[in-house]
């Protein structure tokens, strides 16, 4: 399956629970604040519920994942068995992995309000890594790697508004950011507890094992 185009609203509702895809807008703006119960979408949403399956669950933990990552069912394989092959805990090497992604690293530094947005900039090739342009969302950065915004996007309207937003966030640990230069360094791999998706992996990864 390729990528999802539909409202993104849709996938929050499907999952439950607020998957923070738009950006700003989530703070301000959802459809899902103050519903305990939010139903979920298309025409027999508002039917009784049955008590979900173990199968269910662990599915529903894999696509939220993979919506907030905004990434393919394909790539999401690629990346699991890529942290399958690595020394650890797969479900740890997993989301540090898809914490180091391209787009996901733009988001955490705020160039850009989504990772969605992020991901747009990578495309229309605003963002160099080692002095190179690269326009690969999906690309995946190590220790030492540099990343710029190129000086075209640098007052953009956007940038300046999410990079406000990101400066009440917290700074990664694994990441150092110069903001007069636009600048910034991958300085390790990231741990388990520095990384913030809110995900039980290990419901995936038993998923993948059955
Ligand atoms: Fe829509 Fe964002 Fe709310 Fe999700 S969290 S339902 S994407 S506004």
């Amino acid at each position: 399956m390729g990528h999802y185009v539909g409202p993104k609203c849709r996938l929050c509702r499907r999952i439950g629970e607020k998957l923070f895809l738009k950006g700003e807008k989530c703070n301000t703006n959802c459809a899902l604040d103050g519903k305990t119960h939010q139903k979920p979408p298309g025409q027999h949403g508002g039917l009784r519920q049955r008590k979900p399956s173990v199968y269910k669950i662990r599915l529903l933990e894999k696509q939220k994942l993979r919506h907030i990552t905004g990434i393919s069912e394909r790539q999401f394989r690629r990346f699991f068995a890529k942290a399958e092959k690595m020394k650890g805990i797969t479900g740890e090497n997993l989301l540090c992995l898809l914490e180091l992604r391209l787009d996901n690293v733009l988001y955490r530094l705020g160039f850009g309000s989504s990772r969605a947005q992020a991901r747009q900039f990578i495309l229309h090739g605003h963002i160099k890594v080692n002095e190179r342009k690269v326009n690969i969302p999906s690309y995946l950065l190590r220790p030492g790697d540099r990343i710029e915004l190129r000086p075209k996007l640098q007052d953009n309207i956007f940038i300046q508004h999410a990079l406000e937003e990101s400066a009440k966030r917290t700074l990664p640990s694994w990441l150092s950011y110069e903001p007069e230069k636009f600048t910034a360094k991958i300085l390790k791999f990231p741990e388990r507890e520095e990384v913030s998706y809110p995900i039980n992996e290990q419901l995936i990864v038993e998923l993948y094992s059955r």
